[in-house]
């Protein structure tokens, strides 16, 4: 069995091969370490930054705008398999004002360690 990926670790963006022989795993393509290490990740456990908006409630009267989604991310990437679940649950919230970008608003995700942020202010 044989994958493609591009290392995205730097901008020179290496062509990695990996290749799974048996249970043992092969990179080729790779400038560097980072490159193996970013393959076999990606191979067995891939994960990425999560970024979304969820709901929050805004008076124009009061804020002078009318914000209707927070946008948020995760400080972390999380696994694949979790990205659904995260998102249903970043969906879920009704913020109300006011929040502070990096306001924590789901600590500790899954018991991931990973937290969900707001990634800018509002109220
Ligand atoms: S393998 Fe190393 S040199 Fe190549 S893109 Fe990845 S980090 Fe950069």
């Amino acid at each position: 069995m044989e994958k493609d990926y591009i290392c995205i670790a730097c901008p020179i963006g290496c062509r990695l091969k990996l290749t799974a022989d048996g249970g043992k795993l092969v990179v080729s393509g790779n400038k560097c370490k980072r490159g193996e290490v970013y393959a076999i990740e990606e191979y067995s456990e891939p994960k990425r930054v999560v970024t979304a908006t969820c709901s929050i409630g805004m008076d124009k009267a009061v804020s002078g705008f009318k914000l209707e989604r927070m946008p948020v991310k995760t400080t972390k990437p999380i696994l694949k398999d979790q990205i659904d679940s995260l998102l249903k649950d970043i969906y879920a919230l009704k913020l109300k004002p006011p929040v502070k970008r990096g306001d924590v608003l789901l600590k500790d995700y899954n018991g991931t360690g990973i937290d969900v942020v707001a990634t800018r202010s509002a109220g």
